[in-house]
């Protein structure tokens, strides 16, 4: 039998496990929107004449958020939205996702850039893997070359807020990973950051309460052509392990992520009184901003360039 929508009498298309409700196709895209936009205010103030940066890759979350972002800041002639992609440099894989990212850039006269890891690190992602020791996987060296390549460019743009598509599934990955591994200095630093740092642009994370699911669901209603393979090196991603128990524990108990991350921001406080931010030192390579002498970015390129030295 044809389900109803659970607000009014249109055929629903999508059932919202974790609340129970049946949602037609205005109604799946007014409960999305609502969440996001609340969040978003909820994140802070964005002040007038100020630009403000997309992260996208030109898969579906960082393509909804510019979606959303452009949509939400395209009356406000004063705030400028700029999208970045960084080119990891990963063969029939982000070459493709580019392609998608620069024609939906193009479709909505957003401003585009691309930087690469080949020539801000010297190296590509293909390159970096087949020197890899091991001694670190994959996408450790990528994530940490990719926030080296936002921030810096986010910087020379003049860029005072940067939007990344991390999701709800992203999101609780990561509380559970960090919890896990003992590492409760980095939980209570995951984004968003209310505490400006020098040297680093604070990321506003928009679709943190929205289930990946669903941004793909609005991805497909709102026509927003998204590149969907995977990364060729995601299968060696630790953070796999903590995705399959979550999403294990969700099919079982709907509300599980929603659960996981109320109970983050429930002792977020107190965590962040016991780690509060540090003040951070400029790498004394590169500039960047460090908690240490030299930043994970020039270590890491150390490593690459010159793996017989480190
Ligand atoms: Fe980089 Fe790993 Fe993501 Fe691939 S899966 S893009 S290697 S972080
Ligand atoms: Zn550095």
């Amino acid at each position: 039998m044809k389900k109803i929508c659970s607000k009014c009498n249109k055929p629903a298309i999508t059932f919202i496990r974790y609340n129970g409700t049946h949602l037609c196709k205005d109604h799946f895209i007014q409960y999305f929107e609502k969440r996001v936009k609340k969040d978003i205010k909820k994140q802070g103030k964005t002040d007038n004449k100020s630009k403000i940066g997309v992260a996208i890759s030109g898969g579906k979350d960082s393509l909804v958020a510019l979606h959303i972002i452009n949509d939400i800041f395209l009356r406000r002639r004063e705030i400028d939205v700029i999208a970045i992609t960084v080119d990891e440099g990963i063969k029939g894989y982000r070459d493709e996702s580019i392609k998608i990212a620069v024609s939906n850039c193009i479709k909505r006269s957003i401003e585009h850039h691309i930087i690469t890891f080949k020539e801000m690190i010297g190296k590509t992602m293909d390159e970096i893997v087949l020197r890899n020791d091991g001694n670190f996987g994959e996408c450790s060296y990528c994530g940490v070359f990719r926030r080296f390549c936002l921030n810096n460019k986010a910087k020379e743009l003049g860029i005072t807020k940067l939007i990344t598509g991390h999701n709800l599934d992203d999101m609780t990955q990561s509380i559970l990973m960090n919890f896990i591994n003992g590492d409760i200095k980095k939980l209570a630093r995951l984004g968003p950051h209310q505490k400006v740092q020098p040297g680093l642009v604070p990321r506003v994370l928009p679709l943190r309460l929205i289930p990946e699911k669903e941004n793909a669901l609005y991805a497909i209603l709102k026509n927003i052509e998204y590149h969907n393979d995977e990364c060729p090196y995601s299968a060696n991603a630790y953070r796999g392990i903590f995705r399959d128990i979550i999403d294990d524990l969700e099919y079982k108990n709907p509300g599980t992520r929603y659960s996981i991350l109320n109970s983050y921001d429930e002792i977020k406080e107190l965590l962040l009184d016991k780690y509060p931010p540090i003040e951070l030192n400029k790498c004394k390579n590169c500039g960047e901003p460090t908690s240490q002498e030299i930043c994970k970015a020039c270590i890491f390129k150390e490593k690459i360039l010159n793996p017989d030295l480190s």
